[in-house]
């Protein structure tokens, strides 16, 4: 990709580690972010759409709450199910009412945000591997009985 060449997610102002951020018709400052109809994939294979959406349920509260989102295709889930926190890996951060985009609406995230989470899910395994490892070695002594 050249310089100045326009992402393959569509042109916004959001910055880049925020996703599920939607346009808000009353709020200028959200003019140039995405709207949710456009990022919609029907086609989205179900077993990683189930992976990615459990990976956003599994987010840590990242900040306070600047009141209940709603969803933007209005299908009548009330705001409270949506939530009102923000959640993050540590390298992303999404509403917590993102997931039901996903879920219900089939709203497909980023490629750059699926990546991250592909090379992350394929990490774990390894992680926990070698903190056995480690722990392993850094028992002091157990196999070494009497006095
Ligand atoms: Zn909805």
């Amino acid at each position: 990709m050249s310089p100045g060449s326009s992402r393959p997610d569509g042109q916004t102002d959001l910055p880049d580690h925020m996703i599920g951020y939607w346009r808000d018709n009353n709020d200028p400052a959200t003019a140039n972010w995405p709207d949710p109809r456009s990022q919609v994939d029907a086609t989205w294979d179900p077993k990683e759409r189930k992976r990615v959406i459990r990976y956003l349920k599994s987010g840590a509260k990242y900040a306070g709450s600047f009141g209940y989102s709603r969803c933007r295709f209005k299908c009548g889930i009330p705001d409270w199910k949506m939530g009102k926190y923000d959640l993050t890996d540590g390298t992303f951060v999404w509403p917590e009412g993102y997931p039901h985009y996903l879920l219900v609406h089939h709203v497909k995230p980023p490629e750059r945000f699926l990546h991250h989470v592909r090379q992350r899910l394929a990490s774990r395994p390894v992680a926990r591997v070698l903190r056995f490892i480690s722990n392993l070695l850094r028992r002091p002594g157990k196999t070494a009985r009497g006095s």
